[in-house]
């Protein structure tokens, strides 16, 4: 694979969630649509970002990127295979090759089981499954040294999740993630749940090790600071949608979907002087209820700039640049 074919291709991706009435007589009575038409693609050795509010549908592209969430319709292509179409056995081999990163360290760990355990076993289990060649010595030298690699000493090797820190229960989940030797890792929100000073020496690792391991990342967050920090392109997600796409420089530089623009303005800044002349825009009302059936742009009740049309019609994706795209009517679309 070139460096500029695509690893990862999802289009029209959709997750609807049936909504139930009724106690006896249970009965459908519409879906929440988590996810309402995504598309995107990442190219072999980017970090593309997802981002977002909370309840933007982030999560659970990541879930169905990861196959950990069935699709209700669209496709997810990875490394040229449609991961929809796999028998559970071939979706099993070709699950070493992207791995998720979770978003609570804490939690995506089994409390009952050991630091060393924790990390060695996806290797053991496709071990014994015959996908990967490796003995118990093997597995161990392998740990052991993602152990370190991750940060963690290795005389921590026989400890419980619970003995550990919490930037240190995510370094487990990172060595956890890399013990297949993944060519995608998909980290939903991996520092969102650490302390600020932690937040720092855990996305230097994964910039690390995104270089050591020559990495591709789905990187998720609501923080834009941070997406801007670890990506090159940043995809901004509205309501189940991506409404903007571009490099993380031309984002920050030209942002078009005045969402993005509310988003952006909300980041703080480091300079004091502009700081304090920058204009911030404060969105009006909530994001609607994606369970509601809807006409017209998902932004307009939010929206400073809504026309008319946006009542009746929804903007696609479309490019405006090289590079650049963006799904809003105030960009010419016909
Ligand atoms: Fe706002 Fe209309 Fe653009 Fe939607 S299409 S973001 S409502 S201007």
């Amino acid at each position: 694979m070139s460096d500029d074919e695509n690893l990862l291709e999802v289009r029209g991706l959709k997750v609807h969630f049936p909504i139930h009435k009724g106690i006896i007589f249970r009965r459908k009575a519409g879906f929440v649509r988590a996810v309402d038409g995504v598309d995107f693609s990442v190219k072999k050795g980017e970090a593309l970002g997802l981002v977002g509010e909370s309840g933007c549908g982030k999560s659970t592209t990541a879930m169905a990127v990861a196959q950990l969430q069935a699709a209700t319709a669209g496709s997810i292509r990875f490394a040229g295979e449609d991961l929809g179409s796999l028998s559970p056995k071939d979706l099993r081999r070709a699950r070493r090759h992207f791995q998720i990163v979770f978003q609570d360290p804490y939690s995506s760990l089994d409390p009952r089981m050991r630091a060393f355990d924790i990390i060695a076993e996806p290797l053991r289990i496709y071990a014994r499954l015959g996908i990967v060649d490796a003995d118990e010595a093997e597995i161990e030298r392998r740990t052991l040294s993602l152990m370190e690699r991750c940060g963690l000493s290795t005389s921590f090797a026989r400890r419980y999740p619970h003995e550990f820190s919490g930037g240190q229960r995510q370094r487990i989940g990172i060595a956890r993630a890399l013990s297949l030797g993944p060519k995608l890792i998909i980290a939903d929100e991996p520092v969102s749940a650490l302390d600020v000073s932690i937040q720092s020496q855990i996305l230097n690792l994964l910039k690390d090790l995104r270089k050591d391991f020559d990495l591709t990342f789905l990187f998720i967050a609501h923080d834009l600071a941070v997406i801007e920090y670890f990506c090159d392109r940043i995809a901004v997600m509205y309501l189940g949608r991506v409404v903007e796409t571009a490099s993380a420089a031309e984002l920050n530089k030209n942002p078009m979907h005045p969402y993005t623009r509310a988003l952006l303005s909300a980041v703080p800044l480091p300079d004091p002087e502009k700081e304090r002349s920058r204009r911030r825009i404060l969105l009006k009302g909530d994001v609607p209820s994606p369970s509601a059936e809807r006409k017209g742009c998902p932004f307009r009740e939010r929206c400073p700039e809504a026309m008319e049309r946006c009542a009746f019609s929804a903007p696609n994706l479309r490019a405006v640049a090289e590079g650049h795209e963006v799904s809003c009517f105030l960009y010419g679309e016909a």
